[in-house]
């Protein structure tokens, strides 16, 4: 039995926490494993995105959703197993999203966390694949749950479905 902490992380925007408030996560902008899948874009996202680069280039639909392009990448670490990767993922290792427009789509926000929906409430906990995969956890002193707003885009309490384990 866990005791999970209700946030409020904006105003009226409340999150059911189910991870260890000790967890502390970090970016290792070498590792880029999360940006080897491909990554659902809310209706806001695309709007944003459209501002922001070219949807005819870098977007496709699958099963009548919108999705990030994958590509084959000339990388030759962490690839996937298909050696495709995120069209945005520079051959630096970094997002030219974030790199360029210091922005980034919704679902890649949220990772290595995981939203889900439980009694009309939100609940947050770390991505199972992250405990094996992501390089970020506990490797700094900076609390997820002291900063939960950059992991959680307001975005997220609007939608219909916020539920990230939705996978291709
Ligand atoms: S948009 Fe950026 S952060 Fe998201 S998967 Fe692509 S490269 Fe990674
Ligand atoms: S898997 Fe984790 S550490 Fe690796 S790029 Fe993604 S968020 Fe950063």
């Amino acid at each position: 039995m866990t005791d999970d902490q209700r946030i409020e992380v904006y105003p009226g925007c409340e999150a059911v926490v189910e991870f260890d408030p000790d967890l502390t996560f970090e970016c290792v902008p070498e590792c880029t494993w999360c940006c080897h899948h491909g990554v659902l874009l809310y209706g806001k996202d695309l709007l944003e995105l459209a501002q922001r680069e070219n949807i005819n280039e870098s977007v496709k639909q699958i099963r009548g959703r919108d999705f990030v392009r994958r590509e084959e990448k000339d990388r030759d670490e962490h690839i996937d197993i298909d050696e495709h990767a995120c069209y945005f993922l520079r051959d630096d290792g970094r997002c030219s999203l974030h790199a360029e427009h210091d922005w980034k789509p919704t679902r890649c926000s949220v990772f290595p966390l995981e939203v889900h929906v439980e009694d009309d409430d939100i609940h947050v906990s770390v991505r199972d694949e992250a405990h094996t995969y992501c390089e970020g956890l506990n490797v700094s002193d900076r609390h997820v749950i002291d900063h939960l707003d950059a992991f959680l885009p307001r975005v997220l309490w609007n939608l219909d479905d916020p539920t990230t384990k939705v996978e291709l």
